[in-house]
């Protein structure tokens, strides 16, 4: 038998509805929601995460206002440039695409961008505000696996879950979200030992790894859900996950696919995000 297939493409697609709808009330009452975006240099997957960006605003009807910067840019010009959208109040969220050029520290980039604006949810403030269970905003990939989780109809209440990866982006923070839906959460990297045994206690896991075939269908119990977050290039150049899908899928009860997964639903989050930062500073 065969795992049901998440369809992160369809929920991502429902989210986004969602928010077009919030976004159309709030134009009602004059608030146009609208989000910054930031490119330096010339990385090709950045540019191509930044246009589906760009895309799904337009698809939300959130505004977008975008700055492509050369790759020479230095540290103060970015500063500089996140300084004064911090201050313009037209602007809700400000994202800066990431890696950034050798010659501008990342961290304090992320540092600059107002926690107001922060729609990434990369700035310490917000991250721990998600850690002591403080308002804010949700990191977009981690609340992503959540909502694929729960708008499929799986409560974690209760449930073990192990997540392979504790990068800041993904592992931790979907560690964290897991835990605080009352899930028994068991971190896992490279340095963990028998991450076989360990998955095979798992109701829930969650791979991010950036490794393919990290999870094998070995290591899953009958009925676990899996999600994966790889995004990796195999041999043919094909894009695949961190999970032996065609395998895992036989004893999942349900499992997401590379692409249409995960992947998806960053973006839909992220549009999730604008509206909370579009709404939290209308109220001032
Ligand atoms: P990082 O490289 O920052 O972190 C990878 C983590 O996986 C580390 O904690 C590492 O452990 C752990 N790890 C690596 N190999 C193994 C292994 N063999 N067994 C157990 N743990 C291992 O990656 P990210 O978290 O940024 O991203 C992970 C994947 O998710 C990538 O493929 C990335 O492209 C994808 N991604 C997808 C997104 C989406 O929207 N779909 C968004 C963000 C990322 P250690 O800490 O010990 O080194």
């Amino acid at each position: 038998m065969s795992g049901k297939i998440i369809d992160g493409k369809a929920i991502s697609a429902d989210i986004k509805q969602e928010v077009k709808l919030e976004v159309e009330a709030l134009n009602k009452r004059g608030i146009e929601p609208c989000l910054a975006v930031i490119l330096v240099g010339e990385n090709t997957a950045s540019k191509v995460y930044v246009n589906n960006k760009k895309k799904a605003c337009q698809a939300c009807g959130i505004q977008s206002v975008s700055y492509e910067l050369p790759e020479n840019t230095s540290e103060r010009e970015l500063l500089d440039l996140v300084e004064k959208l911090n201050q313009d109040k037209k602007i809700n969220g400000i994202l800066v695409q990431l890696p950034l050029p050798k010659q501008i520290d990342e961290t304090k980039v992320i540092l600059a961008i107002s926690p107001k604006k922060d729609v990434d949810c990369f700035h310490p403030q917000n991250v721990g505000a998600l850690h002591t269970g403080q308002k804010g905003f949700l990191p977009c990939t981690p609340a992503g696996i959540l909502e694929l989780i729960k708008r499929s109809g799986y409560d974690i209440t209760s449930k073990q879950c192990v997540v392979i990866g504790r990068s800041n982006i993904v592992g931790k923070p979907a560690a964290m979200l897991l835990l605080q839906e009352n899930g028994t959460v068991t971190i896992c990297h490279s340095k963990t030992k028998d991450l076989a045994q360990v998955c095979k206690r798992a109701d829930i896991i969650v791979v991010a790894t950036g490794k393919i075939n990290t999870l094998t269908k070995d290591m899953v119990k009958q009925g676990a859900i899996v999600i994966d977050v790889g995004m990796n290039r195999n041999e043919e150049g094909k894009l695949c996950g961190d999970v032996d899908f065609e395998a895992v899928k036989e004893v999942a009860e349900a499992i997401t696919p590379v692409p249409g997964g995960v992947g998806p639903m960053t973006i839909a989050m992220l549009m999730k995000n604008c509206l909370t930062a579009a709404k939290e500073q209308a109220q001032g």
